[in-house]
């Protein structure tokens, strides 16, 4: 069972949030979604609703503690999985204008249901970052693009710096084992610059953002093709 309100306030407070019990609800109906989903689908290998709390939701909505996500501001998750960090932040932040975008069509399907159970407006996209960034519906059309656990700085800097606007923010979620001075060269060619690394501790265990703000336009000739960008990170 997800643990009570009571003692998730005490969990959100813990990391400088509050929680409310409306948004309390829709945590609880996307946790016991997520484990029932899970065991037909693979979305997560985290399935204790405890570890959910923690892992997944406080993980998701603590980029709102470190990052200025304007009022209104588009954002799409690139390589959301089972809806994460986006999803969590849309439940707390509704204003959020949510694109979701996965390769794997089965994680896309499941989002649809999920988005409906929660009541939640969002855009879903089905497909390959390095192909939908190419499209001009999509590109440089993010005030934010987010990402947690898809893929090293360098590549992921392709994945998602030609979502966003200039002026806007890609934001990558990291844990402690990578070193993101590898990425840097990329992220000066795609027309960004990182503007902030934040390392915090969530239940012990090291955890990084790191935001690049758009300076300049991607050029057209990024994001290369897959097997382009697996032969030669940037
Ligand atoms: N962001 C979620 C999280 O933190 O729980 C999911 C992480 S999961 C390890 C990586 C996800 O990225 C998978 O759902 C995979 O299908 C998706 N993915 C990987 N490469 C992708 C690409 N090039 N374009 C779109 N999605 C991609």
């Amino acid at each position: 069972m997800f643990p009570d309100f009571e003692l998730c306030c005490s969990a959100f407070e813990k990391y400088g949030l509050s929680l409310d019990k409306q948004i309390y609800n829709k945590l609880v109906i996307y946790s016991d979604f997520l484990i029932e989903y899970n065991k037909n689908v693979n979305l997560t290998a985290i399935t204790d609703p405890a570890d959910i709390l923690y892992k997944h939701f406080i993980d998701s909505i603590i980029m709102l503690k470190y990052v200025d996500i304007p009022s209104n501001a588009c954002l799409i998750d690139v390589g959301t999985g089972a809806g994460f960090p986006s999803i969590p932040l849309k439940i707390y932040r509704p204003d959020i204008e949510l694109t979701l975008l996965d390769s794997l069509n089965k994680r896309i399907t499941f989002l649809k249901l999920l988005c409906e159970k929660l009541d939640i407006r969002s855009a879903f996209i089905h497909g390959r970052a390095e192909d939908i960034s190419k499209m001009t519906e999509y590109r440089e059309k993010f005030d934010v693009s987010c990402a947690r656990a898809v893929a090293n700085m360098s590549l992921l800097s392709e994945l998602c710096i030609p979502f966003v606007k200039v002026g806007g923010t890609f934001v990558s979620m990291k844990g402690p084992n990578e070193d993101i001075s590898l990425g840097f060269n990329a992220i000066k060619i795609l027309g960004g610059n990182v503007s902030r690394e934040t390392s915090y501790s969530l239940e012990n265990e090291e955890r990084r953002i790191i935001q690049v703000k758009k300076i300049s336009h991607t050029p057209t000739k990024y994001p290369r093709n897959s097997s382009q960008i697996k032969k030669k990170l940037l």
